[in-house]
């Protein structure tokens, strides 16, 4: 049997009847990572001795113990702004070169406490700014299905690595798209959970008010499996919320009759790739033909979605990344004052796209602009969510596409921050209103994965994986990059 087969599910119960060790699962893993890390680079550091001293540990303990684990033996990759306990940490950053966190993310531990085994950090744009992964300062990665293009980002190695097959699942964080578009351009799953779902405790913040972490998998089932491990309040984060975690996996398959499926306008038609739109398009009917019902709908506010979140995004990143001074954390810059040292350290440490959001950002916090931008970006944001508070009075979930094109070739657009920043027009409403949502592979064209995008009203995760499952289900995938290789 090839290890690489099995899904989260059935590997943890493999593991966890010990008809597989976990040692087994690491070992299949790690030789899938050499072979595949060379044309994609999805990781930015591997813990192959750490996985298996985890492997070991599982494989050691009592049945008792081990049938109490859902992820036993599960290889999981982490997104490198998640921290980890004595594994060194850069979001991507040089200024956080060489930094070491003492503590663990909630998530982290929670994916050990279940049985999990971290193989490592993987790649992403600096600070999750960016829709590409090209703005890592150590390298790119590439996309699985096509090397000459971008995985997308942020959590473009976390889903490259799933798409690949060199991690089972994966940790994303999603600001304005950040798991959901990488998982669309890679064929994969990614939510973004209702924000207060999962503990942000230990993820390094680039908007707090925006970010959440959420699993990326190659289907649904290990998903919601995954999500049931991280969700939950944490008296580590004030802003988790205490929602009873429903058991996701066990109601998947539960049957969804009439499901009302609004289609909002404003998500297709101009600016979006008729190639992408026609899939999605597609998708829907075959829902419909199952008995979904499809709603026009309208969610007027959606054409300011980007200019509001590139106001808020920046405003709260330029605050978040003041902390890094030169002294606190990883890199610091020969200086002879204290002032020399602050900029030479954040001239030398930050990027491009990075140094271009604390500038924004700090002139829309500026005294005289706060009201003009910042505070009038908060309302539009009041409007969005109203929006589709509007909506959910008459449908159960909004479709959209997840991103607007296929994914681009590498470097056609790092020198047109704008063209860049369209790719999330689909994404950032719901972080705007702190809504859960998924994108699930609905359709391959020219070669390529095309992401719907499910939204839904606030804890309905269980709803939307019960939808994503059944957009899975009318949907043929084609062989796995790496089953292709196999072949
Ligand atoms: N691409 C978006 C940005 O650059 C979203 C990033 C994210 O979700 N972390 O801000």
């Amino acid at each position: 049997m090839n290890l690489l087969e099995l899904g989260a599910a059935a590997l943890a119960a493999a593991v966890r009847e010990g008809e597989v060790s976990a040692r087994q699962a690491v070992e299949a893993y790690i030789q899938q990572v050499q072979a595949s890390e060379p044309t994609v680079g999805a990781y930015l550091r591997l813990d192959e001795a750490g996985a298996r001293e985890q492997a070991e540990r599982i494989d050691q303990a009592s049945w008792e113990e081990r049938r109490r684990w859902p992820l036993a033996g599960v290889p999981v990759a982490v997104k490198d702004n998640i921290v980890m306990e004595g594994m060194e940490t850069t979001a991507g950053s040089k200024i956080l070169s060489g930094w070491v966190p003492p503590y663990s993310a909630t998530v982290v531990e929670r994916l050990v406490a279940a049985g999990a085994i971290i193989l490592g950090k993987t790649n992403l744009d600096e600070f999750a700014m960016g829709s590409s992964t090209e703005f890592s300062a150590y390298h790119p990665t590439y996309n699985p299905w096509d090397p000459g293009r971008v995985p997308g980002g942020s959590s473009g190695g976390s889903a490259a690595a799933v798409a690949a097959g060199s991690a089972l699942v994966a940790l994303g964080s999603d600001t304005g798209g950040s798991i959901r578009q990488p998982a669309a351009y890679c064929g994969v799953v990614g939510l973004k959970p209702t924000y207060g779902r999962v503990s942000r405790y230990g993820l390094i913040a680039f908007a707090s008010s925006l970010d959440q972490i959420g699993p990326l998998a190659r289907t649904v089932e290990d998903a919601a499996l995954l999500l049931e491990v991280l969700a939950g309040v944490d008296a580590k984060d004030a802003t988790s919320v205490d929602e009873p975690v429903p058991p996701y996996r066990q109601h998947l398959d539960q049957p969804l009759p009439g499901l009302r499926i609004g289609v909002p306008a404003e998500y297709f038609g101009e600016g979006i790739d008729p190639v992408v739109q026609r899939t999605v398009e597609a998708a829907l009917q075959r829902l419909a033909a199952g008995g979904a019902q499809l709603v026009p709908i309208s969610l007027p506010h959606t054409p300011y979605a980007i200019a509001t979140y590139y106001l808020i995004a920046p405003a709260e990143a330029s605050s978040n990344l003041a902390r890094y001074d030169g002294i606190r954390f990883g890199l610091r810059q020969p200086a002879s004052d204290l002032t020399q040292l602050y900029e030479s350290t954040r001239a030398a440490g930050f990027g491009v796209e990075v140094k271009r959001r604390i500038l924004l950002g700090t002139h829309v916090l500026s005294a005289g602009y706060y009201d003009a931008y910042y505070l009038r970006a908060e309302k539009v944001r009041t409007l969005i969510r109203q929006d589709f508070e509007q909506a959910f009075a008459h449908v159960d979930v909004v479709a959209t596409p997840t991103t607007p094109d296929l994914p681009f070739p590498l470097g056609s657009r790092s020198d047109d921050p704008l063209r860049m920043y369209l790719s999330d027009v689909c994404t950032v409403t719901s972080n705007l209103a702190g809504l859960p949502a998924i994108s699930v592979p609905c359709g391959w064209a020219e070669g390529l994965p095309v992401g719907l995008q499910l939204i839904g009203p606030a804890f309905s995760e269980d709803l939307l994986l019960r939808a994503a499952r059944m957009v899975e289900a009318v949907t043929e995938r084609p062989r796995w990059p790496w089953q292709r290789e196999e072949a």
